[in-house]
């Protein structure tokens, strides 16, 4: 182990620590914490009449999450500051019309293919499939109607101390292009750790690809309050994927060393962002799937996230073995998001755990492939602590 990630793992341990903390015995006469809980309440109606749901759970320590059946999308994640102030750190709408209007994926759940197919195909079992091109010639998170923009059904799984959804969805045969008909079954958990869990599993009838992820944008100072450039990030990864001028990866898997995607020791996001660099020229800033030192496999911590001025961190651990980085570099302020908060550019920064991108057109990287008989299996979790 070098000693970046020994010193990352320390921090990150002792983060671990405070927010298991226990009370001593002599507090045992102050009054008992409140129970985790699980509300569920109407959201709205598509314009198809189907009802949209929104649920809530709340962790014995004050932090909640909202999560809507409609794309799987996280609405609100509340939790508090180093002084005991809570905020909602993740950008979003205050009602379903917004997530129904034009957004870049606020919250949601991304399938079937995460992240970019290179010219809107890909050959599987030596069949070309075609895709809709909705991103310049590429097909990108899925396509033009993807896991984001359908309705999931909700069940509450909670137990004991961790409320807990699990979402499903069927996707038909050919759905936006993709073989095979897929279920999904996506659950949320917030645990007694304060870490929001995401296990995906899906299974198939035929041969398929895919890349399920989650598209949240964060802002540990509090959606809407500025930038994320001063936030700090380190990223356990020792090499990332260049791409050209469409953002499709090149195939290389390029070392970190030296340059501005090296955050294996914490550095703020905006201290290299503008630098005279192709590859963040093409991202318009960060845009790119980091590889991740775990190669994937167990669940490995990945990234930790700290804003200053609130103290909060972000600790992602993931069982995929890439990062999508993204600096919220198409966000230019046009967007009014909850409580009539502008979403300036670069306003938040999402962390896309994933295979890599174009992974269907690129054999050399790990596959993406699923067969009738296997179960897709995958977990994130995002931590919430303050240091
Ligand atoms: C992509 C960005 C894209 C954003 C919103 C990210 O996952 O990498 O290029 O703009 O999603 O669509």
């Amino acid at each position: 182990m070098n000693t970046d990630r020994r010193q990352m793992l320390g921090t990150l341990a002792a983060f671990a620590l405070g927010a298991c903390s226990t009370k001593p015995a002599s507090e045992t006469t102050t009054p008992a914490k409140p129970s985790a809980t699980m509300k569920k309440d109407p959201f709205g109606k598509l314009p198809s009449g189907e009802p949209v749901d929104l649920y809530t759970m709340t962790n014995a320590n004050g932090v909640s999450v909202a999560i809507t059946t409609y794309g799987g999308r996280v609405v609100s994640v509340k939790t508090p500051d180093k002084k005991g102030a809570s905020a909602d750190i993740v950008l979003g709408f205050d009602s379903l019309d917004g997530y129904l209007g034009d957004n870049p994926y606020f919250g949601a759940l991304i399938g079937r293919y995460g992240n970019r197919i290179g010219g809107a195909q890909f050959k599987l079992d030596g069949k070309l499939y075609k895709l809709a091109a909705n991103d310049g010639p590429n097909s990108l998170h899925g396509g033009k109607v993807g896991f984001d923009k359908v309705l999931w059904t909700g069940a509450d799984k909670s137990i004991a101390d961790t409320p807990a959804l699990e979402l499903t969805y069927v996707s038909k045969d050919m759905e936006e292009g993709y073989p095979g008909t897929l279920t999904s079954i996506v659950t949320y958990s917030l645990t007694a750790q304060n870490e929001l869990k995401i296990d995906y599993k899906a299974t198939t009838d035929k041969d398929t690809v895919l890349n399920l992820t989650n598209h949240s944008y964060w802002n540990l100072a509090g959606a809407g309050e500025g930038d994320i450039l001063g936030h700090q990030m380190t990223i356990v990864a020792g090499k990332f994927s260049p791409v050209d001028k469409v953002l499709i990866p090149t195939g290389e898997l390029k070392s970190v060393e030296g340059g501005p995607f090296d955050f294996r020791t914490a550095t703020a996001i905006g201290a290299r962002i503008d630098k005279d660099d192709q590859q963040l020229k093409f991202g318009k800033g960060y845009d790119h799937n980091w590889v991740l030192d775990s190669g994937g496999g167990s669940l490995t911590r990945c990234a930790l996230v700290l804003e200053p001025n609130s103290g909060r961190t972000l600790e992602v651990l993931t069982t995929q073995p890439g990062l999508q980085f993204y600096t919220g570099n198409f966000l230019d302020g046009t967007i009014k998001g909850k409580g009539g908060k502008v979403y300036p550019h670069r306003g938040a920064l999402c962390l896309e755990t994933q295979h890599f991108p174009d992974s269907p057109n690129k054999p050399k990287f790990p596959t993406t492939e699923l067969k009738p008989g296997e179960t897709y299996n995958q977990t994130t979790a995002y931590k919430f602590g303050v240091a």
